[in-house]
């Protein structure tokens, strides 16, 4: 993440959740994530149910105190790049906005795999989106057979130059989400630096288009997110946010997610503010915010559930605890003690668990050196196959910068790559590991 970008944490619910489950969902999400006031929240239910969601969550939040800055987006799932017509079973941007969406995610795998959607089409649907206000979210990835053939950088590149031109006109309003095919559903995730490699020419490419628009556009990751390992993915400076499946049909799971992402927000806001104000007193804006992100928030001892904030009182009782009273809110005395970007490693290293389908042994080494928002991500070992995320095995950084503290501990992956990235020139390096993929398996959602 990039403290100049706002995170963006998008949930698709895919072809799940009907009217009353989904306005359950989102009730739960909304209140989850309510603390979450650095972070773009964003759900995007089925087309039948995005009304009744877009009401559920105007509801929640004029029935609640929420932080400012909070609130949960609508998106769509699809739309049709016809404003009105003919066109039997579709959906147009315009009746989107009109039943409450105001972003839509566009070209998602499974459209393209499963529905012949070509990039032209998702070019035209793009266009569409912006005409209508609607701010797209638009998916590129690769397949795993082109990935083993070396072609995921060609393959993104291809695709993402489709549409790329069109975000020009209103930097910072698109939003691309890198999702490889093989990632989405299957449990297995993208180490953050194979992630953060193709995040990386995203962005180049973007800055193609303009500075501005490489500077301003959110790229996000999708496949197999979920809250113990978004932190190593979020602390890689080209990925900021993350486009949810799975995890997204819990609330707590989800909110996980968006917790990560807020803990690097303000990690990183500090450590920017530091930097430009050295003499500032640090805090004052977040004191305004009255939410607990002390290490123990995120650590599970302090309870930023629903039902916690079911009342108004209990949630005016939880708002000022965390709140006022300084130190109060930070049990953990070592990370009360450290800078505040300190205090989101120790809660992010905390919050790592293995990942169920990681079955290599943990080989995390210290990072001393780290860039700036790697502590704040935790324990990333790199390597999907063997990304352990076990706080047990890490080694707290002792000289990290602050939002170093927040990325975690990431020691390289083992660059075994096989990405010839024919369409590149550049020497970096683009390999990607293919070991750590798995199979092309039938997706679980
Ligand atoms: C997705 O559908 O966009 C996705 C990333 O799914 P999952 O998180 O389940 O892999």
């Amino acid at each position: 993440m990039n403290p100049f970008r706002r995170p963006l944490i998008a949930g698709n619910w895919k072809m799940n959740m009907g009217g009353r489950d989904a306005c359950e969902l989102a009730n739960a999400v909304a209140k989850r994530t309510r603390v979450n006031d650095r972070v773009d929240v964003v759900v995007a239910p089925p087309f039948t149910a995005i009304a009744a969601v877009a009401h559920e969550v105007e509801e929640v939040r004029g029935s609640i105190d929420v932080a400012e800055g909070f609130g949960v987006g609508i998106a769509a799932q699809n739309l049709h790049a016809k404003s009105s017509g003919a066109f039997t079973g579709e959906v147009s941007a315009p009746m989107l906005r009109d039943a409450g969406a105001t972003w839509v995610i566009i070209g998602h795998s499974e459209r393209r795999q499963l529905f012949g959607e070509t990039d032209e089409g998702v070019a035209e649907k793009t266009k569409a989106a912006l005409e209508a206000d609607l701010r797209p979210i638009v998916c590129v990835g690769e397949t795993l057979a082109e990935r083993e053939a070396g072609q995921t950088l060609a393959v993104v590149e291809r695709q993402l130059r489709a549409f790329m031109g069109l975000l020009a006109t209103s930097p910072g309003v698109g939003v691309v989400a890198y999702e490889p095919v093989w990632a989405i559903g299957t449990g297995r995730v993208a180490s953050p630096q194979d992630a953060q490699q193709v995040h990386g020419r995203i962005r180049e490419l973007l800055a193609e288009v303009s500075e501005e628009l490489a500077e301003a556009t959110c790229v996000l990751y999708g496949g197999s997110v979920k809250a113990d390992n978004a932190a190593g993915l979020l602390g890689e400076a080209d990925i900021d946010g993350a486009l949810v499946g799975g995890a997204s049909l819990d609330a707590e799971g989800f909110g996980g997610i968006a917790d990560a992402a807020q803990r690097l927000a303000l990690a990183l806001a500090e450590e920017s503010e530091a930097e430009s104000e050295p003499d500032a007193v640090p805090n004052a804006r977040e004191a305004e915010h009255e939410v607990d992100l002390s290490p123990a928030a995120f650590a599970g001892e302090a309870d930023l559930s629903p039902e916690t904030f079911d009342t108004a009182e209990a949630e005016q009782d939880a708002y000022s605890a965390a709140a006022n009273d300084e130190g109060e809110s930070a049990p953990d005395v070592a990370a009360s003690e450290a800078a505040p970007a300190e205090q989101a490693a120790a809660a992010g290293q905390g919050d790592e668990q293995q990942a169920p389908d990681d079955e290599q042994p943990p080989d995390d080494a210290q990072a001393d050196d780290a860039a700036p928002a790697e502590q704040a991500a935790g324990d990333d070992d790199g390597d999907a196959a063997d990304d352990d995320g076990d706080a047990a095995d890490d080694e707290q950084a002792d000289d990290a910068a602050p939002a170093e503290q927040a990325a975690g501990d990431d020691d390289d992956d083992d660059d075994d790559d096989d990405d010839d990235d024919d369409d590149d020139d550049d020497d970096d390096d683009d390999e990607l590991a293919t070991e750590v993929i798995p199979s092309d398996e039938p997706k679980k959602k």
